[in-house]
């Protein structure tokens, strides 16, 4: 089934958007899912109905690619036995991997990288089947009808696209290019128009979240951002997601400290503690700035949640700088932690140095999420008998009997769910008291309280 360049697409056609890898992709697809609406394409449930199947690729290690490509064959299947009739590839697998990917993959009709995401009705309804122009990056503004795919309660916001770090693993300053940060008034902007339209709950994104705004003048900083979106009437939370260890400053700390709508809650990617492991993935800190920074989080901000990611088998980990991670995740007793085994990705600096075994590296990872499995049971089971607030997120996906949602130290996808009983009405978006009776290694259950 190879692909035909010359061939275009009817905006009246029924579409599928498959998304995969980060929030920030999340985004991405909602703008696409938007901007091909606008031109008349009509989405659909199912991707058996579709006439044309999106997929917005993840292109940042081995194994997200896997996904990506297993996916879009998945979908080339649906040319065969549904109602597809065009495969579009999109995202930062195509950036990526441009011309060598659309070589590689003849069942996608249409290719289009991160940087020309703009371009989509024009590419569909037109000649050619690649654009991804390397060097150049897209970010939509307010202006840009989004089409929210997390429910009509909360949403991610991407305040940045691009970083100006070289982390000596990470491919996505070569995808998505340099910091490039969105005006302020264009978030805020955006922001009460998701509140108008029903959303009680933003998530802030970027690839480096603390440096929002380094690049604009005058520099509004993150604090600053976060001290104008606190004044928009209706909204509920703000979450922070992805502040770079050594940048959550006092100021940002400050604006935690002072409680909702921000809530209590940080993402922190630490990566490693070791001194010599963090020197070779050139993140410019320690493992002591590590632990300081989380015992002053805990000091300033009441009751915080924090979670954060790790990469285990990195060029330079050898046991004893395994070990010290374990003995870090042991003593901060954090909430959530994601733990990444190390993929070798051309391009990056890291890619010339030896690394310990890919089985090694699994065998670490588990280990990790093993202990962390049952720190994170004991930390729920201590909000038993708690009272809480909790955003309903709707019917819960374990049984039709609840409702979930999730308290303020949840995050939409990656963290745990509240399932709430005694919840007549599962309408997403309901912020509602409960009380927690259960807890598990990741959800709690808890029961719904009657308004005072
Ligand atoms: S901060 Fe480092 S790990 Fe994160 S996106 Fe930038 S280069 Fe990659």
């Amino acid at each position: 089934m190879t692909a035909d360049p010359s061939k275009t697409a009817d905006p009246s056609k029924t579409i599928y958007i498959v998304s995969l890898g980060c929030a920030k992709n999340r985004v991405d697809s909602e703008v696409l899912l938007g901007l091909l609406r606008t031109a008349g394409y009509r989405p659909v449930a199912e991707p058996e109905e579709a006439e044309v199947v999106l997929v917005n690729t993840c292109g940042f290690i081995e194994a997200a690619r896997t996904e990506s490509v297993d996916a879009v064959l998945e979908a080339a299947e649906l040319k065969r036995t549904g109602r597809c009739e065009t495969l579009v590839v999109a995202g930062c697998m195509v950036q990526r991997y441009g011309a060598d990917l659309a070589a590689e993959l003849p069942e996608a009709d249409k290719l289009i990288g991160t940087a020309n995401l703009a371009e989509v009705v024009d590419l569909m309804g037109g000649q050619g089947r690649l654009r991804a122009d390397p060097g150049r990056s897209f970010l939509y503004d307010h202006t840009y009808e989004r089409n929210p795919s997390l429910g009509p309660h909360t949403a991610y916001v991407k305040v940045s696209e691009g970083c100006d770090r070289q982390c000596a693993f990470c491919a996505v300053p070569g995808i998505r290019g340099s910091q490039q940060s969105r005006p302020m008034a264009s978030i805020v902007t955006e922001v009460r128009q998701l509140v108008a339209g029903g959303v009680r709950e933003v998530n802030l994104v970027a690839q480096d979240l603390t440096a929002y705004g380094r690049d604009l003048s005058p520099r509004p900083g993150l604090a600053g951002l976060l001290r104008d979106l606190r004044r928009v009437d209706g909204l509920d939370w703000i979450r922070l997601l992805y502040a770079y260890p050594s940048e959550a400053d006092d100021a940002l700390i400050g604006v935690l400290a002072e409680g909702l709508p921000v809530v209590p809650y940080l993402d922190v990617p630490v990566q490693h503690v070791d001194d010599k492991v963090l020197r070779i993935m050139r993140r410019g800190y320690r493992g002591d700035d590590v632990r300081r920074l989380m015992d002053r989080l805990r000091g300033a901000v009441d009751n915080i949640f924090l979670r954060t990611t790790l990469l285990v088998g990195h060029p330079g980990e050898d046991e004893a700088a395994f070990a010290s991670l374990v003995d870090f995740c042991a003593q901060a007793q954090l909430d959530h932690v994601g733990v990444f085994a190390y993929s070798p990705e051309e391009s990056t600096p890291a890619f010339a140095l030896e690394a310990p075994p890919s089985e090694v590296a699994l065998a670490r990872q588990q280990r990790l999420l093993t202990q962390q499995q049952q720190i994170s049971g004991e930390r729920l089971s201590r909000l038993v008998g708690a009272t809480l607030d909790v955003l309903v997120d709707g019917p819960s996906p374990e049984t039709d009997l609840l409702a979930a949602g999730r308290h303020a130290g949840q995050a939409p996808e990656v963290d745990g769910l509240v399932h709430l009983a005694d919840l007549e009405d599962p309408r997403p978006g309901r912020l509602v008291r409960a009380e927690v009776e259960q807890s598990a290694e990741y959800d709690l259950v808890a029961r719904v309280l009657p308004k005072p």
